[in-house]
């Protein structure tokens, strides 16, 4: 693998930004503030609803480029979880956190 060192800073500052986000989210103390505000209880689910798709997409991000990176460590990085066949290089770049290969992938998200 050529790229690893490229690869391996890009998910560094990939779990950088998530960290910083989740931080931001953490303290913002935005949906408690705003119902005793307006007393608006729709308001206040939407916006919660709308943070936990929110967070719940970036935890998933963040475990894959926690895995990612993990792998770069072990030196399996690139290498399929599921076939443990090479994943090939045009996906890891455009997904460097991937952990399967694009068959697995298409089954896995399937079910
Ligand atoms: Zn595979």
């Amino acid at each position: 693998m050529k790229h690893i060192k490229k690869i391996k800073d890009r998910l560094l500052e990939r779990k950088q930004e998530l960290e910083n986000e989740f931080i931001d989210l953490n303290s913002e103390k935005f949906s408690d503030d705003q119902v005793q505000d307006t007393g608006d209880q729709a308001l206040a689910t939407t916006m919660e609803t709308l943070r936990k798709s929110f967070t719940d997409t970036k935890r998933g991000e963040y475990k894959m480029v926690l895995l990612a990176l993990e792998q770069i460590e072990a030196g399996t990085y690139g290498t399929c979880i599921d076939c443990e066949k090479p994943i090939a290089s045009k996906r890891l770049e455009l997904f460097p956190y991937a952990t399967r290969c694009l068959g697995c992938q298409e089954v896995f998200e399937e079910g």
